[in-house]
């Protein structure tokens, strides 16, 4: 098979499905790939990784909607910290001491540390954070109870 190049950026082509299909590995463009000649197969953001999948490919890393955080605490209306690691991003409130992780655009999974043997134990909490990526920081209160 000749060499062939993505039509709208000449990077690397990926194929699938018995190379009917191509996917440029930088732009993520697809392709119909008919005798040699790249046709332009348009898909939807939303539906791509179905797509993709049910061509063969991979899904693609940048159709994976990164977790958009909130500003700010529900429960107390502080602007969060922010901290991210690998894919998944993770809020934490200074004041009340809320910690959770997002899930997609804005949504709130909230995280609850039990320290072994159980109960409120500040430290095993900071460095809990501390291994999500926060700065190492021991609550005088409980989390929940703004300090
Ligand atoms: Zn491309
Ligand atoms: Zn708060």
């Amino acid at each position: 098979m000749s060499e062939q190049k993505c039509l709208s950026c000449q990077g690397e082509l990926e194929y699938a499905g018995g190379n009917m299909y191509a996917r440029c590995k930088s732009c993520n463009s697809m392709f119909m790939n008919m005798n040699n000649v790249l046709t332009p197969y348009p898909v939807d953001e939303a539906t791509r990784p179905m797509i993709e999948q049910a061509l063969g490919f991979a899904p693609s890393a940048s159709a994976v909607v990164k977790p958009v955080a909130p500003k700010s605490c529900m429960i107390c209306s502080t602007d969060f910290e922010v901290v991210e690691k690998d894919d998944s991003v993770f809020t934490r409130c200074p004041r009340c001491g809320a910690l959770s992780q997002v899930q997609g655009a804005g949504g709130l999974v909230p995280i609850n540390v039990t320290p072994p043997g159980g109960g409120w134990n500040p430290k095993f909490q900071a460095m809990f954070e501390k291994e999500l990526g926060f700065t190492y920081k021991e609550r005088k209160m409980p989390i929940g109870i703004p300090e």
